[in-house]
């Protein structure tokens, strides 16, 4: 079986069935509501919202639930998307990238963040937002809460500033792998990824985790982040020319870390 493939997928999702891990949406986790061994299952619909909803189909199938966090952007945003996701049972949050469309002005920024949450509101309920980070912008859209509260607009928190890093395991299937924060531009769990890999929690490939998932070493609370825009394909031809671009991709990130370009 090929990794990244919905095939590979779906094993993931029996194994952590089968090892009696729970499921969390952030909200829920932010609640107090994740127990006993759990995965956070938080998704960025970054590009083919389609894509998002055939993994949001096959968790509910599965009585399975996470949150997908969607972008304003006119060609990402589709309502019937979001408003099916949300009523198959997951959560819906706001992937903001506000200072990124406003050109680095935090105040322009924070309005756009506003409108676009109210936009998001009046289709689903919305009680978490995460930031869309493009490894090509020079703005990080999370600068906008060091002068401004999202708390204010009712949301309870946004993954990279309310998750307990020294208590949850954290995964990204950046790049198709899951140690891509080695060429990952601004990973802030960063610092904690060293500690994880001195306990001996690195994972390449997606078998990796299933072995270790039945071997019983995986670690009882995590977080993953999936992007199912397009990288998890079936189909042959579409699977090669996602490798592909990856490479190329990852390539140009090593290059921006190494002369560290963005400063
Ligand atoms: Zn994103």
């Amino acid at each position: 079986m090929r990794d990244f493939t919905m095939g590979a997928y779906r094993l993931l999702l029996e194994t952590w069935i089968a090892q009696g891990y729970n499921f969390q949406t952030y909200r829920s986790y932010l609640q107090g509501g994740a127990t006993g061994k759990f995965v956070i299952l938080r998704h960025d619909v970054d590009t083919t919202p389609e894509k998002s909803l055939e993994f949001a189909r096959i968790q509910a199938k599965a009585g399975v639930y996470g949150t997908y966090y969607f972008r304003a952007v006119p060609c990402r945003w589709n309502e019937r998307i979001i408003r099916e996701i949300h009523e198959l049972g997951h959560e819906v949050g706001y992937h903001y990238e506000s200072l990124t469309t406003c050109k680095g002005d935090v105040d322009k920024a924070y309005i756009d963040f506003k409108q676009n949450l109210e936009r998001l509101r009046k289709l689903v309920p919305v009680h978490t937002v995460c930031m869309h980070g493009s490894p090509r912008s020079p703005y990080d859209s999370k600068d906008i809460w060091t002068k401004y509260d999202y708390r204010k607009s009712g949301i309870l928190g946004e993954p990279y500033l309310s998750t307990d890093f020294s208590q949850i395991f954290y995964l990204t299937d950046t790049g198709r792998q899951w140690d891509g924060y080695r060429v990952s531009v601004r990973d802030k769990v960063m610092a904690f990824q060293r500690e994880w890999e001195k306990r001996g929690w690195c994972y390449h490939s997606t078998f990796e985790i299933i072995d270790a998932l039945e071997q019983g070493i995986f670690p009882d609370r995590a977080m993953f982040t999936f992007h199912p825009s397009g990288r998890w394909a079936d189909n042959y031809r579409v699977w090669c020319t996602n490798c592909l671009q990856q490479l190329i991709k990852n390539g140009v990130k090593r290059v921006i870390v190494k002369y560290d370009l963005w400063r």
